[in-house]
């Protein structure tokens, strides 16, 4: 059900397996690992000890990570995009009864997310928003707004690391079941960014289209490659 790599367990199945695993746990934090995640996360002993956590579970997103999981021996049946677990979470929520928070992005991005999540999902509950421009050192209002709505799922879209770091440190202490990093998926929501289009996605160029049309992401796309190195010596040094 998991391929190791580096110091990660990365998730294998397919996405629906995927929904039906995580049923079972009364607290989870769902992790898309991208290669830039989990670089980042090779970087702080903090976040590393959340990542590989009980309560943790980390999907392929990314093609970078899908690539690194073939290099290591144990490739997983698909990629599963984060922004598409998050849907599927809000279908159930809506099917349910069940509650979300939206914590991220900009004032203006955030109430349109909700508006459109709204008119998709017109019975979703959405028990509580925030947006992601305050000092997670000192945010006791917020955490005290998220335990009074008290929220099924928790979608927290602030970027890497930062939406991590708010987790890692907060959902022990916070009654929510799912928590989970969306880094850019309001933006997409409120119809601000596109995803990429489907061919490209199933050719596993989502990342060619977000960097032409957002060129500022061509420098955080280094820790791609750094990140297969990292994965290729620690795999041959294994293997000798
Ligand atoms: N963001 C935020 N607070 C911050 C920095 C960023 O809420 O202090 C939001 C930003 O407005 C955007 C989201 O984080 O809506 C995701 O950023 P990015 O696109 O970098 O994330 P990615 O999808 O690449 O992980």
């Amino acid at each position: 059900m998991f391929t190791k790599l580096l110091k990660y367990k990365i998730f294998n199945r397919s996405k629906s397996e995927f929904m039906d695993y995580i049923d079972k746990f009364s607290k989870i934090n769902i992790v898309s690992g991208n290669p830039e995640v989990l670089y980042n996360g090779l970087k702080s002993e903090f976040l590393m000890k959340n990542f590989r956590g009980s309560s943790t579970v980390i999907i392929p997103d990314g093609v970078g990570t899908v690539l690194a999981c073939k290099i290591v021996g144990t490739p997983v049946k698909e990629k599963i995009a984060g922004i598409e677990v998050m849907e599927t979470i809000m279908e159930k929520c809506t099917e349910e009864g069940r509650s979300i928070y939206l914590l991220g992005a900009k004032q203006d991005v955030l109430d349109m997310c909700k508006k459109n999540l709204k008119k998709k999902y017109p019975t979703l509950i959405i028990s509580g928003t925030h947006n992601g421009y305050f000092d997670i050192d000192n945010c006791d209002n917020i955490l005290s707004d998220i335990r009074a709505c008290s929220p099924y799922a928790i979608f927290v879209a602030m970027g890497n690391p930062r939406q991590d770091i708010f987790i890692a440190r907060n959902m022990d202490e916070l009654p929510c079941h799912i928590y989970m990093g969306v880094g850019g998926s309001f933006d997409v929501f409120a119809g601000k960014v596109k995803r990429a289009p489907k061919w490209m996605i199933s050719l596993g160029l989502e990342w060619l289209y977000r960097v032409i049309k957002e060129p500022f992401r061509i420098k955080r796309l280094i820790s791609i490659p750094k990140f297969l190195l990292k994965v290729i010596i620690f795999n041959k040094k294994q293997t000798i």
